[in-house]
């Protein structure tokens, strides 16, 4: 067991049905997938291939593409056969659009039944992605309810949400078609966590979890974290997308971040540091810093606690794969909990750490 402390309770998650988008399962405990979205104008090809092999690279399991227009829907097909990862085509009101992704590739469509015009443009869709077997994502996002439903409601609440979420359900319910997922966000994290609550108790499909709009890179990531994090600790929620105002790249960091707090789903260095004071023997920061970038490649799952002093350090070490406590010159090395007869020169210590790590992980491939 490489991470001692993903001994703990055990979450327990919420049935659901199993979907696939492309070769990733979501539902029925499959592992909690991580996906973002792509931000680079769809028909520049090149630039949203680009985008997409730096999003795999860096763990994403999923990648939606926004498909505006059915320029955009010949751009998807041409970059469909140039990556080598499940793309989601995201698209709204046009069914045209949405039955050319479905024959050319798309491995999951989002798009609202209830936005695409009369039953027959409905149909059309549901029985295109019957026949491709393709699932699809209903997106309710508390920033484009429909208006009926506002004017009743007077504002973006959580029955509202859920009540727009169920009506586009329902036309995939009446045409028998059961292969979807649903998200229901709103940028507010308690409508938000209590909409999909509620949603959970009512259908049987996976759901996709995320907080809409939720801002620029800190406040997003608080924000995110808080309300993914809670409904995961309930044990809802099948997928999860960060949203973040900057580089999608960050928003998978920040979606396996969150799934390794929670010892949910372990991938990468689990970095555990003090906040440092003038006890530290070494500069905490600095190394904490260097070192989550340089081993940004790391997959291995890992606990490493870099901590300044004896102070905590210990404590920190005997439940670390690899531990680091400040010593005057020389700090004290921890391998699995293990004091290691030599010590690190503080002078020498990123370097050391770095290589210690890189090891430590080749051995748990290989073991
Ligand atoms: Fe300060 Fe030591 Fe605590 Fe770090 S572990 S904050 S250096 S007392």
């Amino acid at each position: 067991e490489t991470d001692k402390k993903n001994m703990k309770e055990h979450i327990q998650r919420r049935t659901s049905d199993r979907i696939n988008v492309g070769n990733v399962p979501i539902g029925n405990n499959a592992p909690i997938s991580v996906q973002t979205m792509t931000n680079t104008e769809t028909t520049d090809i090149s630039s949203t291939v680009s985008q997409i092999i730096k999003l795999k690279n860096v763990g994403a399991d999923i990648v939606r593409i926004s498909v505006p227009t059915l320029e955009a829907a010949e751009a998807f097909k041409k970059i469909k056969k140039q990556v080598d990862i499940p793309l989601i085509a995201d698209v709204h009101f046009n069914y045209k659009i949405a039955i050319k992704v479905l024959n050319d590739g798309a491995d999951c469509l989002r798009i609202n039944p209830g936005n695409i015009g009369n039953k027959n443009r409905i149909k059309q869709v549901i029985d295109c992605a019957k026949y491709n077997n393709i699932p699809i994502r209903i997106g309710i996002n508390s920033g484009s309810l429909e208006k009926d439903i506002l004017e009743k409601y007077k504002f973006p609440t959580s029955e509202a949400l859920l009540e727009s979420a169920m009506r586009h359900i329902n036309y995939l319910d009446n045409f028998n078609f059961d292969k979807f997922k649903v998200s229901i966000k709103s940028s507010d994290i308690s409508i938000a966590v209590k909409s999909y609550k509620m949603l959970a108790e009512k259908i049987s499909q996976p759901l996709h979890v995320g907080i809409t709009e939720s801002g620029g890179f800190r406040n997003g990531t608080v924000k995110s974290s808080i309300g993914i994090g809670l409904l995961l600790l309930d044990g809802i929620g099948d997928t999860i997308r960060v949203s973040l105002a900057e580089n999608p790249i960050e928003e998978v960091k920040v979606g396996f971040d969150i799934l390794r707090a929670l010892h949910i789903r372990l991938k990468g260095i689990n970095f555990i540091a003090c906040p440092t004071c003038s006890r530290q023997e070494f500069d905490v920061i600095k190394v904490v810093k260097i070192l989550e970038k340089r081993l940004e490649d790391i997959n291995t799952p890992m606990n490493v606690s870099i901590i300044g002093c004896i102070v905590n350090g210990l404590g920190e070490a005997l439940t670390s794969t690899i531990g680091i406590t400040g010593y005057r010159k020389n700090s004290v090395l921890y391998e699995d909990g293990i004091r290691q007869l030599k010590r690190i020169n503080n002078d020498e210590i990123i370097d050391e750490l770095e290589h210690k790590i890189r090891k430590k992980s080749r051995e748990l491939i290989l073991s």
